[in-house]
Formats: C-alpha cells, sequence, structure tokens
C-alpha cells in the first residue's frame, strides 16, 4: 500500500483519548486516507465525517476565537464597547453564516473546499432552536470574562508584565507549535504540537499559562492536566529552563463559571508527562506497519477494534462510515 504520510507520527492529549476511547474512531480520525485503496466511497465518507463537528464544539472554538479576537486587541489598545461589538457581530456573522451553509449543502459527497459541517446536519437533526441557544452562549462566555476580575488581571499583565502570548486560533502557527523533543531520545521523531491560549512571563523566572475550556469541569481544583504539563515542557524545553529553579503555575479556566484548575508545575508532573508520552508512543506504535513512527502507516483497518459500547456509537460522528466498512473488513 502506498504511503500517504508526509510526516511523522503525532501524539496529542486529544489524540490519545480518541485511541483510548475507541482504536476504530482513532483509524478514521487520523488515518482516513488510507482507505482510499480499499473503496473510494468508503474513503470519501471517512474525510467528510472526519469534518463534521457538533454543535457544542462549535460553541468551544467559537468561544475561543472571539476571546482571542478581543483580547489581541485589547493587547493593542483600550476595548471600547463599539469595538466589543464588533467583535460580537464578526463571530456571529461566521455562525450564522457556516449554519446556514451547513444546513442547506449536499451531504452526499465530500466537498474538500467546504469542510464546516455539523454533524447534526448530516444525520437529520433539526438544530435550528439549538443554534439560537449556541449563540448565545458564545457571546455570555465573552461577556462573563469582561466583568471577571480575571479582564482586570489581564489588562495589568498586559502593562507590567515581561511580554505576553496571546494565541490567535484563526491563524495557527504550526511550527511555532512543535515542541522541539531533541534531547528526549525515544521522543526525538515523535510530532508533538502544543500552545496555551495565554501565556505570561512575570519576571525572568515566574510563568504562567492558561488554557480555556467550554466543557464540562473537574471537579479537583488542584489537578494538573496533561495539556497544561505538555505547555509547561515546551516551556522548559524551548527557554532551556530548569523547572527546580523555575516558578510555572498552570491553570484550565472554565467557561462561563471562570472556574480554575491547576497550581505550580513541579518537577513530578514534569517526570510525569514525559513518562506517558513514551507510553503513549509505544501504544500507538502497535498500530503501525513494522512500528515504524517515521513512515506512519497503519495497519489495515481491521486492526483497529471496534468498541463494544453502544453508548459511545450513538453519537460517534463515524457510525455511518464504520458499519460501512464492515463489507470490506
Ligand atoms: S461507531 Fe462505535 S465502533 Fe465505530 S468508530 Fe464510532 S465509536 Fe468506534
Amino acid at each position: 500500500m502506498r504511503n500517504n504520510y508526509n510526516h511523522t507520527l503525532t501524539w496529542s492529549t486529544t489524540r490519545i483519548t480518541v485511541l483510548e476511547y475507541c482504536n476504530k474512531k482513532y483509524y478514521f480520525n487520523y488515518y482516513p486516507h488510507s482507505l482510499r485503496n480499499l473503496n473510494e466511497e468508503v474513503w470519501l465518507t471517512a474525510l467528510l465525517l472526519k469534518n463534521l463537528k457538533s454543535i457544542d464544539m462549535r460553541v468551544g472554538e467559537k468561544t475561543h476565537h472571539l476571546l482571542s479576537d478581543y483580547l489581541r486587541a485589547l493587547k493593542k489598545w483600550e476595548q471600547d464597547e463599539e469595538a466589543i461589538q464588533a467583535h460580537k457581530d464578526r463571530v456571529m456573522g461566521e455562525m450564522k453564516k457556516e449554519f446556514e451553509i451547513s444546513k442547506t449543502r449536499d451531504y452526499t459527497s465530500y466537498d474538500r473546499d467546504n469542510k464546516f459541517w455539523l454533524s447534526e446536519h448530516y444525520y437529520g437533526e433539526n438544530v435550528d432552536d439549538k443554534f439560537e441557544e449556541a449563540m448565545k452562549k458564545v457571546l455570555h462566555n465573552l461577556d462573563v470574562f469582561i466583568e471577571s476580575e480575571r479582564n482586570e488581571k489581564v489588562q495589568h499583565y498586559f502593562t507590567t508584565a515581561k511580554s505576553v502570548y496571546v494565541e490567535n486560533p484563526r491563524e495557527k502557527d504550526f511550527e511555532g507549535m512543535k515542541l522541539n523533543l531533541y534531547s528526549i531520545p525515544e521522543l526525538r521523531a515523535v510530532n508533538v504540537m502544543a500552545a496555551p491560549d495565554f501565556g505570561v512571563v512575570l519576571s525572568d523566572n515566574k510563568y504562567l499559562i492558561i488554557d480555556r475550556k467550554t466543557g464540562q469541569e473537574k471537579m479537583d481544583t488542584d489537578w494538573i492536566s496533561e495539556q497544561l504539563k505538555i505547555y509547561t515542557l515546551k516551556l522548559l524545553l524551548k527557554s532551556h529552563l530548569d523547572i527546580e529553579k523555575t516558578d510555572i503555575e498552570a491553570y484550565e479556566v472554565y467557561l462561563p463559571s471562570l472556574h480554575q484548575i491547576g497550581g505550580k508545575i513541579e518537577k513530578t508532573d514534569i517526570d510525569h508527562i514525559v513518562q506517558k508520552l513514551k507510553d503513549d508512543v509505544e501504544y500507538q506504535k502497535q498500530f503501525l506497519v513494522d512500528s515504524d513512527i517515521i513512515k506512519n502507516e497503519p495497519l489495515s483497518p481491521d486492526n483497529f477494534p471496534r468498541t463494544k459500547s453502544k453508548k459511545k456509537c450513538a453519537t460517534c460522528t463515524f457510525r455511518k462510515v464504520c458499519e460501512d466498512l464492515k463489507t470490506f473488513e
């Protein structure tokens, strides 16, 4: 089989979560092009479904865009009511346009130039009311942030910190997102990308990392997520810092509650994430031809077992193609 992958194996928290959720879903999500030689229709359906997102996922995505638009503008100049309204109008305009495209589009074929699709529309659900609610949620997320103390803190950082980083999710800097893992031989060839939403260099050895979330909140307030550990590892490697001599705090901040989870990152957190990366890469290698992470060519689809959970399948965006593929396995 021809190798359609021009890059080596990638690790991300999302990727590992999907692999643990269902091996077949991982295959559809990360190796759909390998279906091309098996059956063209199945391949194109998998590509179409790979680009589907639910309305709830769009709320998260659009909240990120709106907050990033606001913060990046705030970094340059003070924001008045009119400017804030302009950010909101822009994102609401995008949401309405994309919703209309999704609602009226032809779902019988894959269109590589038009990838905005809602999974609800693909599976024939009427979600007009849900969409109105989704737009309100996105606006509300910005409003609670602006009215919070966190907004004041951010403005304080813009004027006092050594430097402040605000991610632009509209224009991802993929080169800048890469972790340089050269110093860890087992991970040297693995592609790991990460960029937090917000970072502050408070002084030469004091840093703050913030990641915003719109999903279900975790209960432990001092729990450090793997994602936060990865962001910290990236900072340490990039700036050649020693975790034992550097004060790095990292938090996930949930919207709209603004509840934050995280704290000071310790050496044990970094040791844990490096070991987790190594273990996860070993796990991912089992699904590759010759366990070769450079070629990154998946085994045939029958080597990726389906989950036995009917509950997982009921909401899986790949359920159509997962059924279609059975004919060819
Ligand atoms: S439909 Fe079920 S078995 Fe198939 S990919 Fe989705 S979760 Fe896995």
